[in-house]
């Protein structure tokens, strides 16, 4: 099949009822129409093969974690995501691979009211998808990475950890196909196998918690790690020294992951306990792709935050745990002892 046949077969627009797409796929540039006092808001995001999925990831999962690792870091910012481009690298023209790929692509688009405007197509070694989602919010709206301050509480909106334990769970099922069904739990692992392949975001959050966070970050490196990036982007902008202090308990874990983390962790020799800290929380602390929102805020604004929508928030089943402050002296400080970020391991690419 050409590449003209491809794309006109599986990469139609879904942008036919989307007004602000004047000129979508098919011509050489898109033409998108933004609304007057808006600011574009742009994110990129990878997937490799045997890097960011296996042979035996589903493919709907591929899709499905393409498009939600890009919203996710929209949301961060506090904007809506409108619209999307693709690049895609494939080995060959597999038809069932690319049926459901872009039928999954397609229903999370929809799903978070994304349009696909552009992309590209060509042929490699490896499977390698790209893609680019842009998106729209008003100038105040934004929030940025780097405007904590000393005193801000730190608030992580989601649990920790399940990711690791669902990659986990994929490695040995690569090994041995009936892993799960042989376990002791295999409705904990399934669970967590499920949250990993298909991780949710909510728009709605991100739109909510933008008017009370002072920075915010989607968890997708690990939780330290992220904390470093906005101490990092928080420091550079307030020209001053900064640091955390987290003081966490298991509810920060999922039911699934304290019930499944000891016999999954204690034979991957991935998590090791650090200092005092054990290897489950090891695990939950720089655990990747979780796509949960992790923001700072005053404390009053954090108390504004539960009058006006604790009890929202909790109707609609979003979880908020306060987990530390941001402090002025440089270091970072978990359940009472100091650390430093670069001795855990958290997935990073070039080592
Ligand atoms: P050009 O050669 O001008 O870059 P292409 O022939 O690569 O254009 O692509 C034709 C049209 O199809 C363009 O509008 C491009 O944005 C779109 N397109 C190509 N690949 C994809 C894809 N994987 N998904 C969505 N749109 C695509
Ligand atoms: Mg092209």
């Amino acid at each position: 099949m050409h590449e003209f046949d491809l794309i006109q077969r599986f990469f139609k627009t879904n942008a036919d009822s989307d007004a602000s797409v004047l000129v979508g796929i098919g011509d050489d540039s898109a033409l998108l129409d933004i609304k007057p006092h808006r600011s574009i808001v742009v994110a990129t995001d990878s997937m490799v093969e045997n890097v960011h999925f296996s042979a035996i990831t589903p493919i709907d999962a591929i899709a499905h974690k393409l498009v939600v690792s890009n919203i996710s870091d929209i949301i961060a910012s506090g904007a809506t995501p409108k619209w999307a481009t693709l690049s895609l690298t494939l080995p060959s023209v597999d038809e069932s691979w690319l049926t459901l790929f872009s039928h999954t692509l397609y229903a999370q688009l929809k799903k978070y009211g994304v349009s696909l405007v552009g992309g590209d197509t060509t042929s490699g070694k490896q499977i390698h998808l790209c893609m680019t989602i842009i998106g729209e919010c008003q100038l105040s709206q934004y929030i940025s990475r780097g405007g904590a301050k000393a005193g801000d509480v730190i608030c992580l909106c989601g649990h920790v950890g399940d990711s690791t334990l669902g990659l986990a769970i994929e490695q040995y099922c690569q090994q041995n196909p009936s892993f799960i069904e042989d376990a002791s739990n295999p409705a904990a692992l399934h669970t967590l196998l499920h949250r990993f392949y298909y991780p949710e975001v909510s728009i709605e959050l991100g739109h909510l918690l933008t008017t009370y966070a002072s920075a915010m970050i989607d968890v997708s490196d690990g939780l330290l790690q992220d904390l470093d990036h906005i101490i990092k982007s928080s420091e550079q902008a307030s020209h001053s020294l900064l640091g955390f202090e987290l003081d966490f308990n298991t509810n920060i874990m999922s039911d699934e992951f304290i019930q499944a983390g000891s016999s999954l962790l204690k034979n991957n020799g991935l998590y090791e306990s650090h200092q005092n800290l054990s290897q489950f929380e090891a695990a939950a602390l720089t655990s990747g792709e979780e796509y949960v929102l992790c923001m700072t805020l005053s404390p009053h604004q954090w108390q504004l935050l539960q009058k006006e929508y604790g009890h929202t928030l909790e109707e609609r089943g979003n979880l908020m745990f306060l987990i530390g402050k941001i402090t002025h002296d440089g270091r970072y400080v978990v359940n009472g002892q100091t650390i430093s970020v670069g001795d855990f391991s958290g997935y990073k690419h070039f080592g």
